[in-house]
């Protein structure tokens, strides 16, 4: 049956089709803004130098307890730098994490982060781990640590950075280039010692005991401890804990020949650095970005994240959760800023090219 709609039918229907239109538009509306600003607001893109497998529960357990997803772009400190420089201000970075207070440094000065406001921050890293200008934060720390050949080499000759500038150690010293932020950094820290002119006399004395021109990384040394071919040098003790607790028979042969010792325990105690980070200069999602710093700075998230690279937690009152570490046992820490470190390696690059350190 066909109604004919009377003028009063008519403006009824005509209010209904209104308020139905209305409500849509108002449904679409109000569903378009939340999902638009949620695929702004749930997201954090991490620039990261680290790859550790035990990282990736950190990320997943970020993303339980926030809702923000995280999209990662790992690669080596340099390549995420250039990488930075290059995007300019339309760089989609959040966060970016770097080893090394030499590295977090060099960022600083190029303008790759941004100062942060966090109360949270500043309460739980000590202002010795983190930047002079606000900008990033250490959130594990490592000990540049001494190794040196147990049948060749007693440990009373090597126990302090200084001996090994020693003529006694000629032709003993092993390290990797002179121009590796891990250099720098403990380059950067004579310098704030010994001042730049006694920095330099000790870099002076290394390249005069080198077994070998520098070469490898920190494992190579140990290794080349091992072997014979060096009697001692330095590593970041994360390298030797990584062998430790390695199952390969070969691995276990070289940490039985080798000596791991504490430098400096009755001076000024062991250089200590940093793996930190901040956000980023131009980061679209900052907000998630600081949640993020401040997860990690967390007490749980930073035993977690010390321990997938056999480090040492940042934060006060995190705990370490790491036998083979802890086997290692307590240490007097040198008391040294790491920005302070940062700053000095202009004055490190400068000595290693006096001495001729390549
Ligand atoms: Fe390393």
């Amino acid at each position: 049956m066909n109604r004919i709609q009377t003028p009063r039918r008519f403006a009824e229907a005509c209010l209904q089709r209104a308020l139905q239109f209305a409500v849509a538009a108002g449904v679409a509306a109000a569903l378009a803004t939340p999902l638009q600003s949620d695929a702004k607001d749930t997201v954090l893109n991490l620039y990261s130098a680290r790859h550790y497998q035990t990282d990736e529960a950190l990320y997943s357990d970020f993303t339980k307890q926030t809702g923000i997803k995280i999209n990662r772009i790992e690669a080596g400190d340099e390549q995420l730098l250039q990488r930075l420089k290059a995007e300019g201000a339309n760089s989609p970075a959040d966060v970016l994490i770097l080893v090394d207070a030499a590295r977090l440094w060099r960022a600083q000065i190029d303008g790759l982060f941004q100062p942060v406001e966090s109360k949270r921050l500043n309460e739980r890293i000590p202002a010795q781990l983190r930047s002079n200008d606000g900008t990033w934060y250490g959130f594990s720390t490592r000990a540049r640590a001494i190794v040196y050949n147990k049948a060749n080499v007693k440990l009373e000759d090597v126990d302090t950075y200084e001996e090994l500038a020693d003529p006694k150690n000629k032709g003993k010293v092993c390290t990797r280039s002179g121009s590796h932020p891990y250099m720098l950094s403990l380059i950067g820290s004579r310098v704030e010692s010994m001042g730049e002119a006694g920095a330099e006399q000790w870099a002076r004395g290394i390249v005069s005991n080198m077994a070998r021109p520098p070469s490898g990384g920190d494992t190579d040394q140990i290794k080349a401890v091992a072997a014979g071919e060096c009697g001692v040098a330095v590593t970041n003790t994360y390298y030797w804990v990584r062998l430790m607790r390695s199952s390969d028979p070969k691995d276990k042969e070289i940490v039985s020949r080798v000596g791991f010792l504490w430098p400096n325990q009755s001076g000024a105690g062991a250089h200590v650095n940093i793996a930190g980070g901040g956000v980023a200069k131009n980061a679209p999602n900052k907000a998630n970005a600081i949640a993020f710093l401040e997860y990690l700075s967390s007490p749980s998230a930073q035993t977690y994240f010390a321990k997938g690279n056999n480090e040492f937690p940042a934060a006060k009152g995190a705990t370490l959760n790491n036998p083979e570490l802890t086997s290692l046992g307590s240490f007097k820490q040198e008391q040294i800023a790491v920005s302070t470190m940062g700053k000095n390696t202009i004055a490190a690059q400068r000595i290693l090219d006096r001495v001729g350190y390549r």
